[in-house]
């Protein structure tokens, strides 16, 4: 038996620990192993990466405890954890640890138990310890006693390691595993209002209110009675110290209220008994015939949005449940509706395990048993489910392949749809990628053979692709052919057109729904003073502050930073202040205005406090019980809504201009998504698309459902300038509150990175700095470089350098440096 193990701690430290195994702990410190070790002055949780019998190192201590039974991570899930940390260098204690929920919580115990037939072996111990029938006797009372080591070792005065071992080897007793009950928490905390009728301003103006937290957080108590205390933190920053003020003020009461009902239960879809079609089939034979295989193959799905590729998936894993295997779907987390769990609940059934960043850490945990114990065969969730400890996996499905929200932009910064193909390498499975709108990346694999294309080239429902029609918001709007309308005509302002006024009428007189789509949240997107151009900002950071109206305050989207809106600009204190830029609440009030009778609901990051509002808002949108579902991209995808037949685009050119190579294949797809959403049963849809350059070929494409078309183009300007998928982008951000700092390690960076024995074969580009040069307080310097692919296959290059950079990168005090390989974020 080996002696020393080992050990990746998540700590930031590129290598492993080495501690002795002691004894005792032979039998469950294994590779893989979740064990608790001494570091300095605190004990750490580490896992086992491999055991040895000899080490070099003088002085090594003792693993203290192992915390499972068996191995909490297999063979399998370990080779792949290192395999991510080598390719994106990340530490490896880092990236293990996102193989399991978070913190100690999901603690499992053993106990010990008396066998069945342990009477008939007692009678064999004859002659032996006393203690070991003392251990006996402590199991032999009340029928089914289970008591931990711990317990045992208490109620005898001593350390009985050896005792009940000895007792488990000859049959008496028996260890089982047994989860901690405090991680069974099956409640969530609220913030509940305390303040009757009176207006949200009146009770801020009566307590005194100052404080920009508290101001908000009774806005959002005026209109939400109940509010998570997670969801608080998570979407408006608002800390538990903002909470316990106004508790304090008897303004809020906190409550435990009872884990709300699942996703599925509020939202009602009538399962469909569908019959393939031709295309559907021809799809689901290919991925059958490699799921029976048991060989590793890669398919990209490109099926345009309608196509019915969430039935490919259903049924392609109904082939992997019937050969006895498991399978992963992995979807972006804002299309983790209650819709599209419903329809794999409505096959399934129990066999669905679903993770979402919504699910308090008991319930997460209870999951991650689930799945560990056997009892979930199909897990549904965002990136963080191609974690999941599945045995015997036969595919991998990631949905909306093309989407960012697949790359994780903090440590370990892994891509999930990339990593989703190595780990259907590991275990031999098949692996589809599926979008409507593929990355270019994607599709040059499928191209060039790596991949192997399958298509859904029509609508699944008798419904054709939507009419899209390019909106020009600097020309006069024609309103020829309209029936008049009397506000319509009225309308005088630079972001909504007569056009769309006039279609979402249309709809509201057909009793039809409306989707309308600006990619902004609050109200303005900045304030500007005409008299000295100021334009407020953050003071944290280096963007300008959105103006939310219903809180009436200014916000930071980066930082969460707020600050009351003032009448007067803060540099000169003119009154002469423009707002700019319509937001979703901008969008949301003007609708209100104009068409007073329609019920309209708001979807973004600002409304959503609850998972509870979520499901019904798109509950009763789907009823019908709402007319106008204005949001964010959040409603752009994965929605399934037949009775929709109008999708607006206010501003199609955010975003389109940011300085990213990606910039116009996000606009592509984000159109495209949108777009998808309207006419998705026998009413035929219509999109408006609002822009004020209609000149850009990319709306075109949009408008023709010309997805080739875009690629071709894309590709062009990829190649031009060895963008992926010709050459990998690799990144260095430095970051600093000293901006001198910064600057001088980025210039040693580039110099490092130059002067290795790769530097020639990389493009590396001067130290640069992004257009979110500060934030929170740390000025940022970021160094690009690209690695051709021709030179550089795998990639080996890059990371070797980047490896190189970072062993021979003092970076000093106060500075942060950060490596993304093949990175999708430039701002
Ligand atoms: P996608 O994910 O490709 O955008 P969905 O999977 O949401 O599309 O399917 C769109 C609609 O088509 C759904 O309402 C689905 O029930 C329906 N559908 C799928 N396959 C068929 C079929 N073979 N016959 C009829 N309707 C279908
Ligand atoms: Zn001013
Ligand atoms: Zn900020």
């Amino acid at each position: 038996m080996d002696k020393f193990a080992n050990i990746a701690l998540d700590i930031p430290v590129d290598s492993l620990f080495t501690y002795s195994i002691p004894d005792y702990l032979q039998e469950s410190v294994q590779r893989g192993s979740r064990i608790l070790v001494p570091f300095g002055r605190r004990i750490l949780t580490g896992f086992v990466v491999s055991t040895t019998d000899k080490s070099d190192i003088d002085k090594v201590k003792d693993i203290k405890s192992a915390l499972d039974t068996e191995p909490a991570l297999n063979d399998e899930m370990l080779n792949f954890g290192m395999w991510i940390s080598e390719y994106y260098l990340s530490l490896p204690g880092e990236i293990l640890a996102q193989f399991i929920p978070k913190k100690l919580s999901i603690q499992s115990e053993v106990v010990y138990a008396s066998a069945e037939d342990y009477a008939a072996r007692v009678n064999e111990l004859r002659g032996a310890k006393e203690v070991l029938y003392d251990i006996i006797s402590l199991f032999t009372g009340p029928a089914g006693a289970k008591l931990t080591k711990k317990q045992i070792d208490k109620k005898l005065g001593l350390n009985t390691s050896y005792y009940t071992e000895y007792l488990v080897r000859k049959g008496i007793l028996v260890k089982e595993k047994q989860y901690s009950r405090a991680t069974r928490e099956l409640t969530v905390k609220c913030a509940v209002r305390n303040f009757k009728g009176s207006s949200a301003e009146e009770v801020i103006a009566e307590h005194g209110i100052k404080t920009p937290r508290q101001i908000e957080l009774i806005k959002i108590l005026s209109e939400n009675a109940k509010v998570e205390t997670a969801a608080l933190s998570k979407s408006h920053g608002i800390s538990s110290s903002t909470i316990n003020s106004l508790y304090k003020k008897g303004l809020l009461k906190i409550e435990e209220i009872k884990k709300e009902r699942s996703h599925t239960e509020l939202f009602e879809e009538e399962e469909k008994q569908l019959v393939l079609n031709d295309e559907q089939e021809i799809c689901l034979n290919s991925i059958n015939d490699a799921v029976i295989s048991g060989k590793f193959k890669a398919f990209l799905l490109h099926g345009v949005t309608g196509s019915g590729k969430t039935e490919v998936y259903i049924r392609s894993l109904e082939t992997v449940i019937a050969e006895g295997k498991t399978g992963i779907v992995l979807v972006p987390e804002i299309s983790l509706t209650p819709q599209l769990i419903k329809r794999f609940k409505n096959r399934f059934g129990e066999k669905v395990g679903v993770i979402h960043s919504k699910l308090s850490e008991g319930e997460r945990f209870d999951t991650y048993r689930g799945i560990q114990d056997g009892k979930y065969g199909i897990v549904i969730g965002p990136r963080s489910a191609l974690f999941a400890p599945l045995k015997n996996i036969g595919i991998i499905i990631v949905d909306e392949e093309h989407d960012s929200s697949y790359k994780q932009e903090t440590s370990p910064r892994y891509n999930a749809r990339d990593m989703a193909v190595i780990r259907a390498r590991f275990n031999s499975a098949t692996v589809v990628l599926g979008s409507a709108t593929p990355s270019v990346e994607s599709y040059y694999n499928a191209q060039k053979g790596k991949y192997e294309l399958i298509r859904l080239s029509r609508r699944a429902t008798e419904s054709s692709m939507p009419e899209v029609k390019i909106v020009d918001l600097r020309r006069k709007s024609e309103t020829d052919g309209f029936e008049y309308s009397e506000e319509i005509e009225k309308l005088r302002n630079r972001f909504f057109s007569k056009e769309l006024a006039y279609a979402v009428k249309k709809r509201l007189e057909r009793k039809e729904g409306v989707i309308l789509l600006q990619n902004r949240r609050g109200y303005h997107s900045y304030i500007e003073c005409i008299n000295c151009g100021r334009v407020e900002m953050c003071e944290r950071c280096s963007i300008s502050l959105t103006y939310h109206k219903k809180i009436n305050l200014l916000k930071c989207h980066l930082c969460g930073y707020t600050k009351r809106a003032a009448a007067k600009c803060s540099g000169c204190g003119s009154e002469k202040l423009i707002e700019s830029g319509a937001g979703t609440e901008k969008v949301e009030e003007f609708l209100a205005n104009l068409f007073p009778e329609a019920k309209i609901e708001r979807m973004d990051s600002d409304t959503m406090v609850s998972k509870y509002k979520y499901m019904k808002v798109l509950s009763d949108f789907h009823k019908g019980n709402t007319d106008i579902l204005v949001g964010t991209q959040i409603i752009s995808k994965g929605l399934d809504f037949p009775n929709v037949t109008l999708v607006g685009v206010i501003n199609a050119d955010i975003g389109m201009l940011f300085p990213d190579f990606r910039a116009t294949e996000r606009t592509f797809q984000l159109l495209t998504q949108v777009s998808g959403r309207s006419g998705r049963s026998e009413k035929p849809g219509e999109v408006l698309i609002q822009t004020n350059h209609p000149e850009y070929k990319l709306f075109e494409k949009v408008a023709e459902h010309d997805y080739e078309g875009f690629y071709n183009t894309e590709l062009r300007s990829r190649e031009a300038g060895m963008y992926p998928p010709f050459g990998r982008i690799g990144l260095v951000e430095i970051k600093s509150k000293n901006q001198k700092e910064a600057e001088r390690i980025s210039r040693n960076a580039f110099d490092t990175l130059k002067n290795f024995k790769y530097g020639s074969y990389l493009q590396i580009f001067t130290p640069s700095q992004p257009l979110i040069s500060k934030a929170k307080d740390f000025y940022r310097y970021h160094v690009v470089v690209k690695s051709s692919r021709k030179t550089d296959p795998s990639g080996k290059i890059l990371i070797e350098s980047f490896r190189h950079l970072r062993q021979n990168t003092d970076s000093g005090s106060g500075v942060r440096i950060t490596y993304d390989i093949d990175a999708m974020n430039f701002l």
